[in-house]
């Protein structure tokens, strides 16, 4: 269980300086190991990195690299499901305390017990998920194909949709599936991101494009918004945070403004200089995010830790929910 966030003491005392990233990278060397960074880790820790990019865009280069260690800039499921795709690659996240209240939301023994209330079901989780939990799930999703997986079920059967409740509605609204239960999961970051702060900020800025993350409980009132006029319709963008950097790169807007959590910003800002980018909410930052701190990342190069472990048993049945994932949709990136 992930420990609250105000309680965690992240790694301190190093500057993201010049010295420290020759240090890194020195010792990313010796190590043969290839760092890979989220997209909502801290700036200093994208620009050491070799990647940076969703969790399934990494998890992807973790497999297919020629490296031997995976030094996982992210949070714990993350690294677990590089895990699961590397088996044979040793894992590192730089610090183990790096949880996920999302994932915690729900447990492989409360994902047991739903399915016994509902059998036959079929069982879809978004990959914010634990390895236990994506062992117990028959398909794996991300925001951007969760909506193609539910359609590819026949429509007779009851489906299971863990654990992202405002994923789910968004699922719901698409599919107008009325056999689809979801677990009342949230991210204490993306549920912070409201409805009538969203409306606030778009009716100060009326040309902006708005970039949501459906993870945030702020979708489903933005599409509400614009089906009443209150938003302009054409100027919200449901997008994972891989399709947000690919709309930066196109779209005609000056400003944007975008829902999701605020490392999101240094990526988009990156991708389009040009564009005005701001957070709807910019106390939207995750804590556990930011454990992963320039000393953290010594001590994991320096250290060999926190190395990652799933077991061999688990890792086959999660892999075949994420292998399902990827066959089906478009499956972009996840977070
Ligand atoms: S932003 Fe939310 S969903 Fe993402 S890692 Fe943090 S707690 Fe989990």
């Amino acid at each position: 269980m992930t420990l609250q966030a105000q309680d965690l003491v992240p790694f301190g005392g190093v500057d993201a300086d010049a010295a420290w990233a020759e240090e890194v990278r020195r010792l990313a060397r010796e190590r043969d190991a290839v760092l890979l960074a989220h997209n909502y880790q801290l700036p200093e820790i994208q620009e050491v990195a070799d990647h940076t990019g969703d969790s399934l865009a990494l998890s992807r280069i973790a497999a297919a690299s020629d490296a031997s260690t995976i030094v996982f800039c992210g949070v714990h499921f993350m690294a677990e499901t590089a895990k699961i795709l590397a088996p044979g690659k040793t894992v590192l996240i730089p610090d183990a305390r790096a949880g996920c209240s999302l994932a915690d939301s729900i447990t492989g023994e409360q994902l047991r017990a739903w399915k016994a209330e509902h059998p036959g079901a079929v069982v879809v989780s978004y990959v914010n998920t634990t390895a236990e939990v994506k062992a117990e799930t028959d398909i794996c999703c991300t925001s951007s194909n969760a909506v193609d997986v539910v359609a590819s079920i026949p429509a007779d059967r009851e489906v299971l949709f863990c654990p992202d409740q405002f994923l789910g509605a968004h699922v719901r609204r698409e599919t107008g599936r009325e056999n689809l239960h979801v677990w009342a999961g949230e991210c204490h970051v993306h549920a912070g991101i409201n409805g009538p702060e969203l409306a606030e900020r778009a009716a100060a800025d009326p040309d902006a494009d708005l970039f949501i993350h459906p993870e945030c409980g702020c979708a489903t009132s933005a599409l509400y918004l614009a089906g009443e006029g209150a938003v302009p319709a054409d100027k919200v963008k449901i997008l994972s945070t891989g399709d947000m950097l690919k709309a930066a790169r196109s779209t005609s807007a000056r400003s944007v403004l975008v829902a999701t959590e605020v490392g999101m910003l240094h990526q988009l800002r990156k991708a389009a200089p040009e564009i005005d980018f701001r957070a709807v909410n910019d106390r939207a930052s995750c804590r556990y995010m930011k454990m992963i701190t320039p000393a953290a990342l010594l001590r994991a190069l320096r250290e060999g830790r926190d190395e990652v472990h799933v077991d061999a048993d688990t890792a086959a049945r999660a892999r075949a929910s994420v292998q399902r994932m990827i066959e089906i949709g478009q499956p972009g990136g996840g977070e």
